[in-house]
């Protein structure tokens, strides 16, 4: 992995330095000696990660680490604060105002390799989504996204088998979360994959189980792979941080704990995850409506098509029948004449809810055409599939449209015509399978309508 590193510092042998070690580690690397110059320059071409001097004449660090975070192309920047200053409250003002970390002088290399590794990679997952989301704003299928957040509800789930620390740290947090603690790191596991945690924080000192072999399983998991965790290491131990930050770990602490550290990497870590989550979610909700019909909420034809051929393989390889109807409103098109397009609309609705009442969860109900829809049905035989179809006919002749706010009040029937590959020939496909229902049904118009036909052998 490559990234684009934006060095800072008004002292040009400090850039060098920095340079030097990060191009010995195949980093991409560009200087800037002055805040305003780190400003202009990451706003020209965003880089991957920033290291920032704090003490610069003009601009200082805190000044370039707010604008940055201020502006919507750099926002998602990770920013390490790279000082001589070691007092905690400097810390502190730092990660207040956006920086992602906050490492001393002189780096360590170790740590800021890693840090750096961590960093760009958290950088590039969010910079997929955001891409995504940007292409689905695009397509304007998604909503904004609102980076607010209230902390009241956010759980926080803590695991130290160590008692006294996890109370120190629930007393920091305070009442401002929901917390949970486990000191077994076994029960701790099962616990983080059911618990729909925000955040997890894990002592990297307990004893009982690896600490790192805990934030491995907790990255592995399909629940919890997305959860920020934060370590909490014990000062110096160098080493155990940087495998935690490639194993994944979002962010650490160093022990003793400073409250207002504490309180400040934890807001980054739950203000990232809503960010990512929204960002997401927004992408899900795009996904699902490229593949639904606006009018009915069923599937639209485009999923049927990519969709179709996967479940017919697998009725290929399991032997078991799939069926599809496909369904015809009939003589549709005198509802519109006579009673309007918005009537109609209502009936097309009101059509697609039957058949959304009617099949299984198993089964791919779609809207085929304007007033046509098909049904697919694995692990189902014609004779099932008929006897679906045949309630479904029933249902619909038997129920009353109400149109137009109740002044009209309509019978709608429907033709229907079902195929399977129970019947098919040797060398049968999805699109054959479905042809063979539309045959039916058109046998099934001419036949006089209100009927199901099956597609003959
Ligand atoms: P048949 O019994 O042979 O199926 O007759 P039909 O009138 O139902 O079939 P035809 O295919 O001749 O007409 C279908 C009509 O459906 C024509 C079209 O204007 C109308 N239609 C298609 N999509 C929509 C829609 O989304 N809303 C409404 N209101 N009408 C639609
Ligand atoms: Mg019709
Ligand atoms: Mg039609």
């Amino acid at each position: 992995m490559t990234a684009r590193v934006l060095v800072v510092d008004d002292l040009e042998p400090n850039v060098k330095l920095l340079e030097a070690k990060l191009r010995a580690e195949y980093f991409d690397v560009i200087g800037a000696y002055s805040g305003e110059e780190a400003v202009r320059l990451a706003n020209e071409e965003p880089p991957d990660i920033v290291l920032l001097d704090v003490m610069m004449p003009g601009m200082d660090g805190f000044e370039v680490c707010r604008q940055l975070k201020a502006t919507p192309e750099t926002m998602h920047v990770p920013i390490v604060m790279v000082t001589a200053l070691d007092q905690q409250a400097d810390r502190v003002a730092g990660l207040e105002a956006g920086a992602d970390d906050f490492l001393s002088k002189p780096v360590e290399d170790v740590a800021l390799f890693a840090r750096v590794r961590s960093l760009t990679r958290l950088k590039m997952m969010t910079d997929e989504l955001r891409m995504r989301y940007a292409t689905g704003k695009g397509l304007g299928v998604v909503k904004e996204i609102d980076v607010d957040v209230n902390n009241g509800d956010r759980r926080i789930f803590i695991i130290d088998d160590n008692e006294d620390q996890a109370n120190k740290l629930k007393a920091s947090l305070g009442d401002n979360f929901a917390l949970s603690h486990e000191t077994d790191p076994e029960v701790a596991l099962g616990r983080a994959r059911s618990g729909d945690f925000d955040l997890i924080i894990v002592n990297m000192s307990i004893e009982g189980m690896d600490p790192l072999r805990l934030c491995s399983s907790i990255r592995s998991f399909e629940e919890t792979r997305l959860t920020p965790i934060l370590a909490v290491v014990r000062q110096g131990d160098t080493r155990k941080l940087v495998r935690a930050l490639d194993i994944g770990v979002n962010d650490y602490l160093t022990r003793p704990v400073d409250k207002n550290e504490l309180t400040a990497r934890v807001s980054t870590q739950l203000q990232r995850k809503t960010y990512v989550d929204q960002l997401r979610s927004s992408f899900q909700a795009s996904l699902e409506m490229a593949v639904t019909d606006q009018l009915t909420g069923l599937y639209n034809r485009r999923y049927l098509a990519s969709h179709l051929s996967a479940m017919f393989d697998r009725a290929f390889w399991t032997g078991r029948a799939l069926s599809v109807m496909i369904l015809d409103i009939d003589h549709f098109k005198n509802i519109n004449d006579t009673y309007g397009h918005d009537a109609g609309d209502k009936v097309i609705k009101e059509f697609a809810d039957a058949i959304a009442g009617t099949v299984r969860g198993i089964d791919l109900a779609c809207r085929y055409g304007g007033e046509e829809f098909l049904i697919a049905m694995p692990d189902t035989d014609l004779a099932f599939a008929g006897v679906v179809a045949e309630r479904l006919r029933q249902e619909i002749a038997e129920t009353k449209f109400v149109l137009n706010g109740g002044r009209d009040e309509i019978n709608v029937t429907v033709s229907i015509g079902i195929s399977s590959t129970e019947n098919g020939p040797s060398e049968d496909t999805a699109q054959k399978l479905i042809k063979r229902a539309d045959e039916a049904l058109y046998e099934a118009k001419n036949g006089g309508r209100n009927r199901v036909i099956n597609s003959a052998a």
